[in-house]
């Protein structure tokens, strides 16, 4: 079975035809960086990480181009604010996003192009499109896109113009020709960053950017362009219209998006107060337990984030883990159907919650084989940590998880230890003080099995 992947440009799952041979180049829009990455970018991070394993795992070779927005208005006011040059601040925003998304078992895109190092071919299609009547300076400074040129502006959202023009703001000392026209370079104000253009000083929009960054690293035309839910209008389309406008060609073949990240059931803002970081997150949560939240939902589904969603995603875990756990280092061996049912869950849009399910049959397999089969146990746990791969999960030492899930309560040293003393009050025989050690661990949230091998231990949910 083919590939097969849902294009919002179409609202139909079609199968994956690469343009060239068998490469698939991929675009996703990356993250402003003026603050710490929420778990919005991590869902993003984590959809389109996934994607480009199952590529690569179904042989195709991969570019993936994830850009980096290092200059906007939200950057130059925080900067402001901090008393810092914007450099600074998106120096340490952006290795801040490489930590986070390190600890989530993300990998780096192929290429990362940074809005600032593309300003010169920005202008250059913004001049080309200016030659072809598709955009204009202003006199005040700034250049607009001119929408109404554009026929097939509205496509991916499926809006039409005199729609949008009956809901648009007209602002007061407006220099667009049309209120739905929109800044494809902005005029310097006094005190912000500039670089210099034939229209004067000024930075580029938010829209141009992605439209040059992802044609310079892929091509006029390239397979498949993503992002996050609310990329679809106006930024994709905008995108749409002056790549479109300025090549003649096709832009991208498919669009992708992500669904939204819920908090509690209600939209995740900065105003609801509702708002958390990837960092907040991993104070109270192993990253995989996270990983795993995004990974057990499609990834066009709304995700619900909540304190039961993670411990349900942390109870999952632990079951998996709990299986891989105690069997001996073994290679892939047996499984080839569940292999099969993986690979045609994944092959249709990725779908990974299916997915998952057959991880899980696999797990139980596994569980029931330990006793009367551990070689046959141990090849089956070689293929769950395989096929788990392409989800990012599960690729951790069992114990090592299981132990690790006291994040932020107690380290697994000071159980350790605990136990150690536990086994010396036991060899000399003093009940009394064992059986407080027992307790104590209890009340650490630890729970003790005793086995042929020693005591294992591990956090209980
Ligand atoms: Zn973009």
């Amino acid at each position: 079975m083919a590939l097969s992947i849902y294009n919002t440009l179409s609202k139909a799952k079609e199968p994956f035809q690469p343009l060239v041979g068998n490469q698939a180049r991929l675009y996703v829009c990356g993250m402003t960086v003026y603050d710490f990455c929420h778990i919005g970018h991590a869902r993003v991070m984590v959809a389109f990480d996934v994607v480009t394993r199952w590529l690569r795992t179904r042989g195709y070779d991969v570019t993936y181009v994830r850009n980096i927005t290092d200059i906007d208005d939200k950057i130059i006011r925080r900067a402001n604010e901090n008393g810092e040059p914007f450099e600074a601040l998106v120096e340490r925003m952006i290795a801040a996003m490489h930590e986070d998304e390190a600890r989530l078992n993300v990998l780096r895109p192929d290429i990362e192009p940074r809005a600032t190092g593309h300003i010169d071919g920005m202008q250059a299609m913004i001049q080309t499109l200016i030659d072809k009547g598709f955009a204009y300076a202003a006199g005040n400074g700034d250049v607009y896109y001119r929408v109404g040129k554009f026929a097939g502006y509205g496509k991916l959202s499926r809006r039409k113009i005199e729609d949008l023009r009956i809901g648009a703001r007209v602002e007061v000392d407006e220099a667009k020709d049309d209120p739905l026209d929109f800044a494809l370079w902005k005029g310097a104000k006094p005190g912000e960053p500039s670089w210099a253009s034939p229209w004067g000083d000024g930075r580029p929009g938010w829209h141009i950017e992605c439209s040059v960054m992802s044609t310079c690293c892929l091509g006029d035309t390239f397979d498949i362009h993503g992002g996050g839910p609310d990329l679809v209008f106006p930024h994709h389309e905008n995108e749409i219209a002056q790549s479109e406008a300025a090549t003649g060609k096709p832009y991208a073949n498919a669009w992708m998006h992500a669904g939204a990240v819920r908090v509690d059931g209600e939209k995740m803002s900065k105003s609801l107060g509702n708002f958390f970081t990837i960092r907040e997150v991993l104070e109270k949560y192993h990253p995989e337990v996270v990983r795993y939240l995004l990974v057990s939902s499609h990834y066009r589904s709304p995700i619900n984030y909540s304190e039961d969603s993670l411990r349900e995603a942390r109870g999952a875990l632990e079951r998996f883990y709990q299986a891989l756990r105690g069997l001996p280092q073994a290679s892939v061996s047996g499984g080839e159907a569940y292999a099969e049912r993986f690979a045609a869950a994944m092959d249709d849009d990725f779908n990974t919650p299916e997915a998952c399910a057959v991880l899980f049959e696999l797990a139980r397999e596994i569980n029931r084989l330990r006793d009367s089969d551990p070689a046959a146990a141990a090849g089956l746990a070689a293929r769950l940590k395989a096929l788990a791969e392409v989800l990012g999960v599960l690729q951790l030492d069992a114990d090592a998880f299981l132990q690790g899930q006291g994040v932020g309560k107690v380290d697994a040293q000071q159980v350790e230890a605990l136990i150690a003393a536990r086994l010396q009050a036991r060899a000399e025989k003093n009940w009394a003080e064992s059986d407080r050690i027992r307790d104590e661990l209890a009340g650490l949230g630890v729970v003790l099995e005793d086995g042929k091998g020693g005591t294992t231990w591990r956090f209980a949910d």
